[in-house]
């Protein structure tokens, strides 16, 4: 007899840089709602992994904000910072299976390098022989050889990535100490229990990286849909350096209705006023993550 199907587990897992503005609401609710619907888990992940790029008191404004449209998550919210062994841990196990090497190069050395997917400098291998500075503080590179990662998008359809060439080896741990997103994202999202990644489509580059990191600590991989991206008047990403207006904490409503919208869903005119838990009781309802278009980007209101 086949296994029943563990509950869903999905999570929202912004970082701490600013207030949550549309674009972050977009990734909150679709990924609620997928998991909600499912009558699955939702839960927060605070990612601080990167510490000094944190704003003071950022964490608890997106809490707060969470909150007051309703979108409230189970269990406790998690902080990466509070989760170094962790990474630690997988970064040792990635080591003794012989998937690291030391990399002195720094961000001006590889400057002039041909760009990867996400336009950061794809790196040329320069220390995979041993590094280049043997007195230099250090980042580790996990090589990367020849995969090439597939997999089937729930809102984008099948998506191939060989990571030599669009991403090149990259970087778990920086000359720094600091862990990076990718080692740690896969390591969080595993220990939680996450069965359903949604979130913005800014990150469908980074999701063959976190398959095979998967893959090689052994870890499952979850279901993943990327959402479109809210972009502003000028066609730009909706985030703090486009000066995206915060989300208004006094009156969720218009917002929770256009985020909707923007996801494919129909709320009635008549709910753009509603209280957030009734506009979001309607959502869960007819939540249909099949209705979410795939990559087009359109402006917020
Ligand atoms: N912390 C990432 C961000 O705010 C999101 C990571 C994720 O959803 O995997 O862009
Ligand atoms: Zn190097």
């Amino acid at each position: 007899m086949l296994a029943e199907p563990g509950p869903a587990c999905g999570r929202f897992a912004p970082s701490p840089t600013g207030p949550l503005h549309f674009g972050s609401l977009i990734a909150a609710l679709g990924s609620f709602l997928e998991a909600r619907a499912q009558h699955g888990q939702w839960r927060v992940r605070i990612e601080d992994v990167d510490v000094p790029r944190t704003a003071p008191g950022a964490a608890d404004a997106i809490l707060r904000t969470l909150e007051s449209y309703g979108l409230l998550w189970d269990g406790d919210v998690w902080f990466q910072s509070q989760r170094t062994e962790r990474y630690q841990a997988a970064l040792e196990a990635l080591s003794r299976a012989g998937r690291l090497y030391p990399c002195t190069c720094t961000r001006r050395e590889l400057a002039g390098c041909q760009r990867g997917a996400d336009g950061s400098p794809l790196y040329p291998g320069n220390c995979r022989a041993g590094p280049r500075q043997p007195g230099r503080p250090h980042a580790f590179r996990l090589q990367v050889g020849d995969a090439c990662l597939t997999f089937q998008d729930a809102v984008q359809g099948e998506r191939h990535q060989r990571l030599a060439s669009a991403v090149g080896d990259f970087v778990l741990r920086r000359a720094d100490g600091w862990f990076t997103y990718q080692l740690a994202v896969v390591v969080d999202d595993a220990d939680q229990g996450v069965t359903e990644i949604i979130r913005g489509a800014d990150l469908l580059d980074s999701t063959p990286r976190q398959l095979y990191l998967q893959r090689l600590l052994g870890l499952p991989t979850p279901r993943y849909g990327h959402l479109p991206i809210a972009v502003d008047a000028r066609g730009d990403k909706l985030s703090k350096q486009t000066h995206a207006p915060p989300l208004d904490d006094q009156n969720p409503g218009p917002a929770l209705w256009q985020a909707l919208r923007f996801l494919g869903q129909c709320p009635p005119d008549d709910l753009l006023k509603a209280p957030p838990a009734e506009i979001l009781d309607w959502a869960l309802t007819h939540w249909r993550l099949n209705r979410v278009r795939a990559i087009v980007a359109h402006a917020a209101k």
